[in-house]
This record gives C-alpha cells, sequence and structure tokens, in this order.
C-alpha cells in the first residue's frame, strides 16, 4: 500500500491525482492533502478520499475548511503553514508526494521530500529550475525515487532505457544522442507576431489540447513552458543543452522521443490527459489504469512536425539563454515569469510584454558567480529577481 501526499491537491494535476489514487483503493491510500486558497474543494476532497491530514496557509484558510466541513463527521488533522507543508512532505506517515504546488512556491515542500528519500512525484517544473543541481543531489544523497509526471520527461522517462529504478542520473544514459522534447505551440502558434499584442488572459488560458491551471496555460501560449521543461529536462536527466531539442507537434499525441546513437528514435504516445503520466508514477514500475480513454490513431489520422519560431515566441530563447549561463540565470527567468504572468493575468501587462520583463531582469540578474550552495541562496536570489521583475513590469504597465 502506497501512503500519498498530494500538495496542491484543487489544482488541475491534484484532482487529476486524485482521480487515479480513487481508482485503486486496495494499493493507493492519501495521507495528506494541501492547498492555499480553495478551502471548500479540499473539504470535499478530504471528505471522498478520508484524508487523515489536511494543509492550509493560515489561520482564516483553516476557519474556512472547518466552516466547509460537515457537522458530525470527525475533522482531519488540520496543519497550518508553509513550514507544516515543507513537514508533512517529509513526514513519515507517507512514502510518496505529489509536488503539484504552481511555482517556485511548491520549492521548499518539493525538496523536503527529495531529502527525506521519498517517492517524489514531480508535476512543479520550477522547482527543478530553480534548484536543479541541488534538487537531483538532494535525491541522489537520500536515496529517493524521482519520477518526472510532467508529459514529455515521463514520456522521455518511459523511452529511456530501464534499470527498473527511478534513481536521479548523474550523467546522461548511455547510447542516447539526443532528447527531444514535443511542444504544441499553445493557442498561438499560428497566430503574427503584431497580433499578440492585445491578446486577452482567457484567449492565453485557452489550450487547444490540455485543460491546466492559469499559469501553466500563459507559460504554454508564449512557449515558456517549453523553455521550462528543456531546464527542467537538462537537470531530469543531466543532458547537456546541446543535446536536447524542441519540435513543435500541434496534435500533441507524441509526448516526447529519445534519439540513440543507432539512429533509432522512440517515442511516448497517448492522449492529452495528465492521468497517463501521474499513474505511471504512482503505479511504478508496474502499470495500473488511469481512466484515459484509448488512443484512436486512425481518427487523429495525421501527425505533424514544425520548428518552433523563436522570433514570435522569443520566451523560449530566453530559456535557452538562461541555461547556458548557469543556474542563477535560472532562478531569475523563472521568478521574472511568475510575475510577469501574474501581472497579465491581472491585466496589468500586455502578453509581448512578458518577454521583455524577463529579459530585463535576467539582464540585471547575470552578475553572480558560482552555483548556489543551499536552498536559501535559490530562494535569496528568486526574492531578488522577483523585485526587479516587478519593477520592471511596473514600468511597462498597460493603461
Ligand atoms: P493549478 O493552478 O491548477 O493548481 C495549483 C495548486 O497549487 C492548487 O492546489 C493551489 O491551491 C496550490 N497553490 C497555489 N499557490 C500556492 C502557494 N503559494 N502555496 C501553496 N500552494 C499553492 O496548477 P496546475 O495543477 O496546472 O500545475 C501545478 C504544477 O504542475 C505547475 O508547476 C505546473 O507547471 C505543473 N504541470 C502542470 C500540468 C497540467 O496539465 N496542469 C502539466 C505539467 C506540469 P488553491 O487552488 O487552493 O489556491
Ligand atoms: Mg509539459
Amino acid at each position: 500500500m502506497r501512503h500519498i501526499a498530494i500538495l496542491g491537491a484543487t489544482g488541475s494535476i491534484g484532482v487529476s491525482t486524485l482521480d487515479v489514487v480513487m481508482r485503486h483503493p486496495d494499493r493507493l491510500r492519501v495521507f495528506a492533502l494541501s492547498a492555499h486558497s480553495r478551502m471548500e474543494a479540499l473539504a470535499a476532497q478530504a471528505l471522498a478520499c478520508d484524508a487523515p491530514v489536511v494543509v492550509v496557509p493560515d489561520a482564516p484558510a483553516r476557519e474556512r475548511f472547518e466552516a466547509a466541513w460537515p457537522a458530525g463527521r470527525p475533522l482531519p488533522e488540520i496543519r497550518v503553514g508553509a513550514q507544516a507543508l515543507a513537514d508533512t512532505a517529509a513526514d513519515p506517515g507517507c512514502d510518496t508526494v505529489m509536488a503539484a504546488i504552481v511555482g517556485a512556491a511548491g520549492l521548499p515542500s518539493a525538496f523536503a521530500a527529495a531529502r527525506a528519500g521519498k517517492r517524489l512525484l514531480l508535476a512543479n517544473k520550477e522547482a527543478l529550475v530553480a534548484a536543479g543541481g541541488l534538487f537531483m543531489q538532494a535525491v541522489r544523497d537520500s536515496g529517493g525515487e524521482l519520477l518526472p509526471i510532467d508529459s514529455e520527461h515521463n514520456a522521455i522517462f518511459q523511452c529511456l532505457p530501464s534499470s527498473g529504478a527511478a534513481r536521479a542520473p548523474a550523467e546522461p544514459a548511455r547510447g542516447v544522442r539526443r532528447l527531444l522534447l514535443t511542444a504544441s505551440g499553445g493557442p498561438f502558434r499560428t497566430r503574427t507576431l503584431e497580433s499578440l499584442a492585445g491578446v486577452t488572459p482567457a484567449e492565453a488560458c485557452a489550450h487547444p489540447n490540455w485543460s491546466m491551471g492559469r499559469k501553466i496555460s500563459v507559460d504554454s501560449a508564449t512557449m515558456l513552458n517549453k523553455g521550462l521543461e528543456v531546464i527542467e529536462a537538462h537537470w531530469l536527466f543531466a543532458m547537456p543543452a546541446d543535446r536536447l531539442a524542441v519540435v513543435v507537434h500541434p496534435q500533441s499525441v507524441v509526448h516526447s522521443l529519445v534519439e540513440y546513437d543507432d539512429g533509432s528514435v522512440l517515442a511516448q504516445l497517448g492522449q492529452p490527459d495528465m492521468r497517463t503520466p501521474i499513474a505511471y508514477g504512482l503505479g511504478f514500475p508496474e502499470r495500473i489504469a488511469a481512466g484515459v480513454s484509448p488512443l484512436e490513431l486512425a481518427r487523429i489520422g495525421r501527425l505533424d512536425f514544425e520548428e518552433p519560431d523563436l522570433v514570435r515566441f522569443p520566451c523560449l530563447g530566453l530559456a535557452w539563454d538562461a541555461l547556458r549561463l548557469g543556474q542563477w540565470a535560472c532562478i531569475a527567468l523563472n521568478a521574472a515569469n511568475e510575475i510577469a504572468v501574474e501581472a497579465f493575468l491581472e491585466g496589468r501587462l500586455g502578453f509581448t510584454d512578458i518577454a521583455p520583463v524577463i529579459a530585463g531582469t535576467l539582464e540585471r540578474a547575470t552578475g553572480a558567480t558560482g552555483v548556489p550552495g543551499s536552498l536559501e541562496d535559490v530562494l535569496g536570489a528568486d526574492v531578488a529577481a522577483r523585485e526587479t521583475a516587478r519593477a520592471l513590469a511596473a514600468h511597462r504597465r498597460v493603461a
């Protein structure tokens, strides 16, 4: 029996995770659920799966959770605050942690799970982008397991030579030439650069293939999401930047590919439904049902591939720059993007101003040398880059 903590349970990945878990009462059980603002949804989830523990951000959230809880049912243990979140990720009551909080806010708890030697199902890509080297070292030191949940990385993991284990590699797998990440191209794949200036948050969040949280939906629209994923792949598979490539594939059926020295290219295909990679991570090394409908290739008909356009999607190029510049630049890239996307979603920044805010933050942040030595170093650089990005976003704010 696996005992699972779902961090970010009320989000898109969290809901899909709970769906898969509840299909397997014989082998999967919830230990803890966390949420940030949606306390009514959290209460409904905790009731449905009989969660022994919930984690909420503060005292008012606790009150809202209690108010949403039906009279006569025993309350779960309610833990409060960011430290409780990290402690729960490391709690002996769970062996498996789904890291599905969005943004760098999820870094300390994901890191705590890595250090505690858990099976870590990593959806939160921002954690790896910001703390890549430290993060992978923490998994190696603790002897924990790391299973990528991001669909591209899960696909690559499935296509790499299997050792039957999910350890954090320190060097590229033997015989592998390149990793090819597919990108849908997002909702604006065919739009002209000029037409992108006035797009609204609703348009940016209307992804053609995937249903996701708002932040990652905007990231997909700018294609920074793919840039974050290139950095994520660099760390997860110990792969140098020049052996990573992105190919646009509008149907989102081929989730990514591994190219071998002998010319073979292996791909993983499936529906664009995150329950497939989630079930893979929960069941590994076995395969378990995910509730996903079969892939009907004849109905899909064709699979297209094209080169990414770095002129219309400058954020993707900025991510390649950051990867080559090093870890400090990756922290700044991620922090600036979180600030810019938040400003865009709140109507304070234009869509085409997201890239300049990131570029400006990168320019001002690349002075540091060496690599971050601790989680505190990472979080300090993250805070500093956010301040820079906030000032740049305010300067460019839409009328
Ligand atoms: P959502 O926005 O749907 O959900 C985010 C979750 O995190 C919610 O449970 C939210 O709580 C919680 N949360 C938000 N802010 C904080 C905070 N400051 N502290 C603690 N918890 C917080 O995001 P997604 O599920 O779409 O994405 C989650 C992660 O997975 C992201 O890193 C994303 O990049 C990655 N990912 C997502 C994919 C997808 O298909 N959705 C695919 C691949 C990767 P509440 O809702 O209660 O406020
Ligand atoms: Mg992805």
